[in-house]
């Protein structure tokens, strides 16, 4: 017979799956979903399913898995770690993997000046280090307000939700939000209203800014300008490779910080450890989190030392942050990175999945584009005339993959886009493979 238990249904013939099945409505549903998908396990590119089912899995977690799921590697350096200890809280206790790691990651940060050294503040989320990053650029230069671009997504709690502008989903019935924010264009060459280049789209993206300084706040009060170097939730949108250097230029003209939010972007996401570098910009502050632990929670912050020493004893902190085991499992990822090649293979795959992405949407004039950089890449669907965004088609198309047991996501304003991440260890066969699933899915949906 059949019980329930505070509405969960309990009956001894159930199978271990059905049992699992059976509890997914606890889950509240502010977790929009994307799957129904009860996971078993995760290996490399791969998830399987209490059922027993395969799916390739380019989704990584929302840009985490960068070196794939429980790579063995990361999986024996967070065992390890935790059997030594799990927390040693950053005000009381140093841990060897925290020291390891300031004095590693670091050495990364982007077009680093001769003598400059860099620093690291440790936090457990993409938004936390969002605030990090705002509160050290007010802290440092006392001024009040911060500059952030049209479509960005910078994060869920009050302050980085304020600096959000990608959907009103994720501010929407929120406010008041954060004062002295304000937006300029994003350059989308796509959708730029001066003209579908890049030119045009740069173009209309600084006079915007300067037009903020005309009309709402002068230079001199703004404490940061704040970017993603590939716009993220926004659409993936890769912009000319004029933007960050001019957005560089402006900010020393008016002793503003450019702060880089690297979350979705950065380590290996675009071939490079961070996207910066591909037009050699040196951001202020660098915003890092989702693939630098693999899949533990860790964020952080990176700076010129002097910059980030600004900030006080006590000025920021957290109970959690830079914890033991997520310091170990992004030691380890750094390994893997380097020991597998895999920013080469980053690059060297997105190079595949991108020609071959604009070869199979080639005949189907609802793709308004394929774009991207690396392993950050994306469809957009769109009306051929008009350029009305298709929602529906890019939710039918990543059904349609689903049902070919391919895992994609969603982005852009409208969920127009359809996002393509896999892991940076991806291989030759398992890109085929999602290049002839999504081929098939765009003839399913008649697109
Ligand atoms: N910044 C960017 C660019 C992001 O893509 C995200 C998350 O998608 C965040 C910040 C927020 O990160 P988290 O969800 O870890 O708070």
């Amino acid at each position: 017979m059949t019980q329930t238990v505070n509405g969960v249904a309990v009956d001894a013939s159930m199978t271990e799956a059905e049992h699992w099945l059976a509890l997914r409505d606890r889950v509240p549903p502010v977790w929009a979903r994307y799957t129904d998908l009860v996971v078993e396990r995760g290996e490399g590119a791969w998830i399987e399913t209490v059922q027993g089912e395969r799916y390739l899995d380019y989704t990584c977690g929302i840009g985490v898995t960068n070196t794939g799921h429980a790579h063995p590697r990361v999986a024996a350096a967070i065992a390890e770690q935790a059997a030594k200890i799990i927390h040693a809280q950053q005000n009381i206790l140093y841990h060897q993997p925290g020291l390891e790691l300031h004095e590693r990651l670091p050495r990364t940060f982007p077009a680093l000046a001769h003598g400059d050294e860099a620093a690291l503040f440790l936090s457990n989320s993409g938004a936390e280090a969002v605030e990090a990053a705002v509160k050290l650029a007010k802290y440092a230069t006392r001024r009040p307000a911060v500059i952030a671009f049209r479509g960005g997504f910078h994060g869920r709690t009050h302050g980085a939700m304020s600096l959000t502008s990608s959907g009103v989903k994720y501010r929407g019935h929120y406010e008041p939000l954060l004062p002295s924010i304000h937006f300029a264009p994003y350059p989308y060459a796509l959708r730029n209203p001066t003209g579908a280049t890049d030119e045009a789209a740069l173009a209309f993206s600084l006079a915007g800014l300067e037009e903020l300084f005309a009309t709402m706040i002068y230079p001199e009060d703004v404490a940061a300008l704040l970017v993603e170097p590939v716009l993220g939730e926004g659409g993936y949108v890769v912009p000319p490779d004029g933007f960050l250097p001019a957005l560089r230029e402006i900010a020393d003209r008016h002793g503003i910080l450019l702060i880089a939010d690297e979350v979705q972007s950065g380590v290996g996401r675009t071939g490079r450890m961070w996207a910066s570098e591909w037009t050699d910009t040196r951001p202020d502050i660098l915003i890092m989190a989702k693939g630098i632990a693999s899949g533990m929670p860790l964020s952080g912050i990176m700076a010129r030392r002097e910059l980030l020493e600004k900030f006080g004893p006590g000025a920021h902190g957290g109970t959690y942050g830079g914890n033991a085991v997520a310091c170990a499992a992004a030691l380890a990822t750094l390994d893997v990175i380097a020991a597998e090649g895999l920013l080469d293979n980053a690059r060297r795959q997105g190079d595949r999945l991108l020609s071959n992405l604009r070869r199979i949407t080639a005949d189907h004039p609802t793709v308004a584009e394929v774009r991207g950089i690396g392993l950050m890449l994306a469809i957009e669907f769109a009306d051929p005339d008009g350029l009305k965004p298709r929602p529906d088609l890019a939710k039918d198309f990543i059904q349609a993959a689903f049902e070919r047991k391919l895992l994609l996501l969603s982005c852009g304003t409208y969920g127009q886009v359809v996002r393509i991440i896999p892991p940076l260890i991806t291989n030759d066969t398992e890109v085929d493979s999602a290049i002839s699933a999504m081929s098939e899915a765009l003839t399913a949906i008649g697109a």
